[in-house]
């Protein structure tokens, strides 16, 4: 490719996916403009995830899956340009936390990888989920598999590792673009919808915890944002590498 312009718009393609859309007419569109209804409608996060009456769980939660994917794929776009094997050559979220990759081709075992190598394998492998049909279904009356919740734990637990990193190693780059309004909220509606129905380990969730839901937290004001302080940045002194896969 030697079109210099090509070749841009083609990286561009590679980080900013196409959006999964949902078909307008089917019943997951439907669910999918009620959910986006409730947040336009400034309603409180905390309820907004909350299933309504009447759906199916595993549909809600579809519903979500994809949202999230698309909108945290859209995030790490804004500053992937910032992102690089200089800036990052570990795919972390400030020295406590380190994640490994580990898939069923390349990487059978956990593997220590750059943060924009990382990212895109880790965005490439939900692409590949929520676009098999056998997990996560579009025609109406096509039951979801028995492990889709199982399946939608680790799209989240990665999706989450995203925030991490954007986080502690990106933040200054999303307040000079006047996106921190923004992420803060996407990362509320987030932590709010894995811990309603449980999807993400407390554990796993520590490097971003939200004002007042941890005891070492609650008694500090933030800098960063007024939603959460990444747990990490209070340990500076303590390096201690949690291998998640
Ligand atoms: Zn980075």
């Amino acid at each position: 490719m030697s079109n210099p312009f090509l070749k841009q718009v083609f990286n561009k393609d590679k980080t900013f996916r196409p959006k999964r859309k949902f078909e307008p007419g089917t019943q997951r569109f439907e669910l999918h403009k009620r959910a986006q209804a409730s947040l336009n409608a400034g309603l409180d996060l905390k309820l907004a995830v909350q299933l309504p009456t009447g759906e199916e769980l595993n549909d809600w939660v579809a519903v979500h899956v994809v949202d999230f994917f698309n909108r945290i794929n859209l995030i790490y776009g804004t500053i992937s340009d910032g992102c690089t094997e200089q800036s990052c050559p570990i795919m972390s979220g400030g020295p406590k936390y380190e994640y490994r990759w580990q898939d069923e081709h390349k990487f059978r075992k956990p593997t220590a990888l750059s943060a924009p190598r990382y990212m895109d394998l880790l965005m490439d492998w939900i692409e590949v989920q929520i676009n098999n049909e056998d997990i996560f279904p579009t025609s109406v009356g096509t039951p979801f598999p028995k492990n889709f919740l199982q399946v939608v734990r680790k799209i989240l637990s990665r999706l989450f590792r995203v925030f991490v990193h954007v986080y502690i190693h990106h933040f200054d780059r999303i307040a000079q673009m006047g996106s921190e309004a923004h992420v803060n909220t996407c990362y509320k509606h987030f932590y709010y919808f894995v811990k309603e129905f449980g999807l993400i380990d407390t554990k796993e969730l520590e490097p971003l915890v939200p004002w007042g839901s941890h005891p070492h937290c609650s008694a500090q004001s933030g800098s960063r944002s007024s939603f959460l302080q990444p747990h990490s940045t209070h340990y500076p002194g303590r390096r201690s590498c949690l291998h998640r896969h």
